[in-house]
């Protein structure tokens, strides 16, 4: 196979040998190689392996569609040069038909072997079932930042009437806040122990008909994923990085999230950013060219500040239960979560993946807007350095809406286009891959 040889005498070879062979039910395609990750930095071979999770609900639908367009921009960029290999991996639904089990061992060292996976939406049930396989994914492979580009695209009917302006990043931190998973139900013996302790310790009186979630918000993960963030700016010039937090009220988890985040900048980024207070004091109200604009908001002045000045924001970066409601907000803005895609990524390994869910009402209907997740897809390539291809994407994703060609999310909202199936729409957007420049 080929991995053997670009992996014979390279420090990684005895960790991919080892989980090679700890999978037990799959096994990796016979052709490509995985990309390696090493000083650092993703080798990526010209017949990546990468990894793929269908999901549930519209998940296959869209995911395939995705894989499609890839497979056009890659060929259209790249000639013969690169092609990706495609490896199946399952989650979810599918996973528990085959394997008796929502998220396998083998899924987990999959995503490892391939570092980059493209995923499709898993279904997490409310107040009861089981927990989130993504968040279970994300907290075992370590991929603390969740990053979402929020932009307008021409074409799409927005609520906004600013819509045009916004072009925002949201970084949103994924790995502990509420979303740890520490938390009981009321009654529970843990979460009646935990309100005694509380009142033997603190005095805090709790009723027992209480349940308890654990806030956990802390230095090292907070920095990494600020680092990120900063690290992202630069490298595509973004003027603007706001921290989000709700401090005044929270003051040693938001509150602490800010602080540390300021810490990042100034102590590990100096030369490349100003903060709003010496804005003011020595540069006369605007940032100096080429420094990035450092700031703090509020949580509930976030909101307004997206919808009355968008313009003023760029890149922002929250901890993680202000990040998922602010992410919605804003992609709603432009359109909905039809066309908002995201990538989660830790130092080594991501998976890109839509913002919406699995839409279980549209289900085997190939009625389902597939560019969320096409637009994860080019934000995989981007992530893996194939920023050409990517960029394609974007392109001819934009250019397909702005040509009247939509599925029905959008449609609807139009009196005379008639709306494209899943299919049809992702036939639209490889004819303009291959048409684009
Ligand atoms: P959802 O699946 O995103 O669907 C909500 C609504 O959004 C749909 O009814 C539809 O609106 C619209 N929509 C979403 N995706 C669309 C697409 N590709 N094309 C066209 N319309 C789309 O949210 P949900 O109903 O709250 O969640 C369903 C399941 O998905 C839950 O189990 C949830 O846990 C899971 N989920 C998973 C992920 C993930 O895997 N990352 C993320 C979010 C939710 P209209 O009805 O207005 O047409």
């Amino acid at each position: 196979m080929g991995f053997k040889a670009i992996y014979f005498f390279e420090p990684e070879l005895l960790l991919v040998i080892a989980v090679m062979t700890s999978l037990e039910k799959i096994r990796p395609p016979d052709e490509g190689s995985f990309i390696e990750y090493v000083d650092s930095g993703y080798r990526v071979p010209s017949k990546p392996i990468i990894a793929y999770i269908e999901g549930d609900g519209i998940g296959p639908e869209v995911v395939g569609s995705a894989r499609r367009v890839l497979d056009a921009a890659v060929e259209r960029v790249y000639g013969g040069s690169r092609r990706i290999v495609w490896w199946e991996l399952y989650a979810g639904y599918k996973a528990e038909k085959l394997f008796g089990t929502l998220l396998p061992e083998d899924t987990l060292k999959g995503m490892m072997l391939s570092k980059v996976t493209l995923k499709g939406p898993l279904e997490t049930p409310i107040g009861t079932g089981h927990r989130s396989i993504n968040v279970a994914i994300r907290q075992k492979l370590d991929l603390y930042s969740n990053i979402r580009p929020v932009r307008y695209f021409k074409g799409v009917p927005a609520p906004s009437r600013y819509a045009e302006k916004i072009n925002l990043v949201i970084f949103r931190e994924n790995t502990e806040d509420v979303y740890a998973g520490i938390e009981w139900q009321a009654g529970s013996r843990e979460a009646l122990k935990v309100i005694e302790f509380l009142h033997r310790e603190f005095g805090i009186e709790l009723t027992p008909d209480t349940g308890i979630g654990v806030k956990p918000i802390s230095e090292y993960r907070t920095k990494r994923h600020v680092r990120k963030a900063l690290r992202y700016a630069i490298q595509h010039k973004r003027r603007v990085v706001t921290l989000m937090h709700k401090g005044n009220i929270m003051k040693y988890t938001e509150g602490a999230f800010m602080n540390w985040g300021y810490e990042v900048a100034l102590n590990e980024f100096r030369e490349y950013v100003v903060t709003e207070k010496e804005v003011a004091e020595l540069y006369g109200g605007n940032p100096p060219p080429g420094k990035i604009l450092v700031n703090d908001r509020v949580a509930d002045n976030m909101f307004q500040q997206i919808i009355t000045r968008p313009w003023d924001y760029d890149v922002i970066v929250t901890p993680n239960l202000n990040g998922d409601y602010l992410s919605d907000a804003a992609s709603a803005l432009v359109g909905g979560i039809g066309i908002a895609p995201g990538l989660n990524a830790g130092d080594i390994f991501a998976f890109a993946e839509p913002v919406h869910g699995t839409a279980p009402k549209y289900a085997g209907k190939s009625v389902a807007n597939p560019s969320a997740t096409i637009l994860a897809g080019a934000m995989l390539l981007e992530h893996i350095g194939w920023v050409e291809a990517s960029e394609l994407i974007w392109r001819a994703v934009e250019e397909t809406i702005a040509s009247g060609k939509m599925t029905q999310d959008l449609a609807r909202h139009y009196e005379n286009v008639k709306p494209l199936s899943t299919t049809e729409f992702t036939d639209a957007v490889i004819e303009t891959i291959k048409r684009l420049r």
